[in-house]
């Protein structure tokens, strides 16, 4: 086929409305939006909201407000409209109705009455009930009895029982399974909406989807997704299905509300930019080792031949040292409007000038969240022992610290202004006259400052947010400590 008579690529994203965005249906979207925009084509949203227990409602906004703030915008959909509309399955029932008729008619679909106290006693051992096709063999003239009766009913459909049935997956390759794994699975169910095992058929052919990307979880089910295609005469679309996200080796990583989730990741201070370029990453890789895309670089590399077959296990902390990548990259101002509600949340809050610890710690943080706890070490000015003051690198103990000490009280009480420039100023000037080096006066201060020996910053911006009160006060602290 030359390329101008191919068909336009249509993918699809098909949420349940469940009020969270989970990693792995984000990432389903994501590479199928991908796959729509490196080659031209359109990308839908589908709301498939069939399963009416599991209806939440604002759910819709979330889903549009995570796939928003991801960058991933679609051409089809509740909000976008479209020419095969509507996009809700809930306002398309009929259609299903409609269509299961047409399998009934041709055999290929059968209405079932059976009981739940029926159904509950085909169960083996474990549980687990297979259809027994019993309703399959009811005469016509009993079916439309019962359905005349006003009885409840399902739709099920008639799967072969014998061969097998085979299809490809650009993932996986060719699938085979015998016709006899396959149960008489219910299409519409008794309150007249359609299963997800009957409504994606129909709406990715009314939708005219071309390649399905969605979960391995259905690649079981394809064989009879398949069926139904050809009971209909419909084209059967390509499929893409994507291994899961793991937890570790053995689990997976759950779907349940607070796992893993898109807002949750945010709440914690992650950028929207390096969720998305590390979810990217799992279960796709690039032919080079690069690792940090932005959407654009995603949508020229992504490629179905870079798909994993084997289950990816999500890394917090790779998405974490990711996310600080992103925030070197930020500019000032960019990074203050992400901090400001961590600072607020912090001991600072009110305190301190938010910007200076801003500066300090756009390069030593991987998440804003880390944010907190690192401004507490400000108002833990507890104690010094000695033994913080053994440094080889700059030969320094206590000895030489309070000497140091000494010497600084006395030169910075003397000083007017207090800024970054003359704290530099007034290390240079007690280093040349102890004939110490510079890099210990720093060491010496910014312990006494502190009172940790690690902190995010050096001793001149510590001494600079803390004002030049509460430095003096600290030096003088740390000099009674360490007599
Ligand atoms: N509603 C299904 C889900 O959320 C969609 C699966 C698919 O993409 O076909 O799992």
């Amino acid at each position: 086929m030359g390329d101008n008579l191919k068909q336009k690529v249509r993918t699809r994203f098909a949420p349940s409305p469940t009020g969270f965005m989970h990693v792995g249906n984000l990432r389903s979207a994501l590479y199928g939006f991908l796959f729509a925009r490196q080659n031209g084509g359109s990308f839908i949203l589908r709301i498939e909201d069939t399963d009416l227990e599991r209806f939440v409602p604002g759910a819709v906004d979330v889903i549009y407000s995570t796939l928003k703030q991801a960058g991933i915008s679609f051409d089809e959909g509740p909000n976008e409209g479209g020419a095969y509309g509507p996009y809700v399955q809930s306002e398309r029932k009929h259609l299903y109705l409609e269509y299961a008729k047409k399998l009934l008619a041709s055999k290929h679909a059968y209405y079932c009455f059976c009981t739940k106290e029926r159904l509950d006693s085909l169960k083996d051992e474990m549980g687990v009930a297979r259809y027994d096709k019993h309703c399959l063999h009811l005469s016509e003239e009993e079916v439309n009895e019962r359905l005349a009766r006003g009885e409840k009913f399902v739709i099920r459909q008639n799967m072969p029982t014998q061969g097998t049935s085979s299809f490809h997956d650009l993932v996986f390759g060719n699938i085979t399974i015998d016709n006899s794994e396959l149960e008489d699975h219910i299409l519409i169910k008794s309150d007249g909406m359609p299963t997800y095992n009957f409504a994606n058929v129909v709406d990715d052919h009314l939708m005219a989807i071309t390649h399905v990307i969605r979960g391995n979880e259905y690649l079981s089910s394809t064989p009879k997704y398949n069926l139904l295609y050809q009971a209909f005469g419909w084209t059967i679309p390509e499929y893409m299905h994507l291994t899961p996200i793991m937890k570790d080796e053995t689990r997976k990583l759950s779907k349940r509300h607070g796992d893993a989730n898109f807002d949750d990741f945010i709440n914690k201070g992650y950028l929207s930019q390096a969720i998305v370029n590390y979810i990217a990453l799992l279960g796709w890789s690039p032919k080079s080792t690069e690792e940090k895309f932005t959407m654009d670089e995603l949508i020229e590399k992504f490629s179905i031949a870079g798909l994993s077959k084997s289950s990816s296990i999500f890394d917090e902390n790779k998405m974490k040292w990711l996310n600080g990548e992103y925030i070197k990259e930020l500019s000032f101002a960019d990074f203050m409007k992400y901090a400001r509600p961590f600072f607020e949340k912090s001991v600072i809050k009110d305190r301190y000038d938010y910007e200076k610890f801003g500066k300090i710690l756009q390069s030593r943080i991987e998440i804003f969240s880390e944010i907190p706890e690192k401004v507490a070490f400000i108002d833990q000015y507890h104690f010094i022992d000695p033994i913080m003051y053994d440094n080889k690198k700059f030969k320094i103990d206590a000895g030489v610290a309070k000497e140091v000490l000494l010497e600084a009280i006395l030169v910075l009480d003397d000083c007017q202004l207090w800024n970054e420039e003359m704290l530099h100023a007034a290390i240079k000037t007690i280093s040349e006259k102890m004939q110490i080096k510079s890099g210990a006066v720093y060491s010496v201060l910014r312990i006494a400052l502190s009172s940790v020996a690690v902190t995010p910053g050096g001793s001149v911006e510590i001494a600079d947010i803390l004002g030049k009160k509460e430095s003096m006060r600290r030096l003088r602290q740390s000099l009674l400590w360490l007599n």
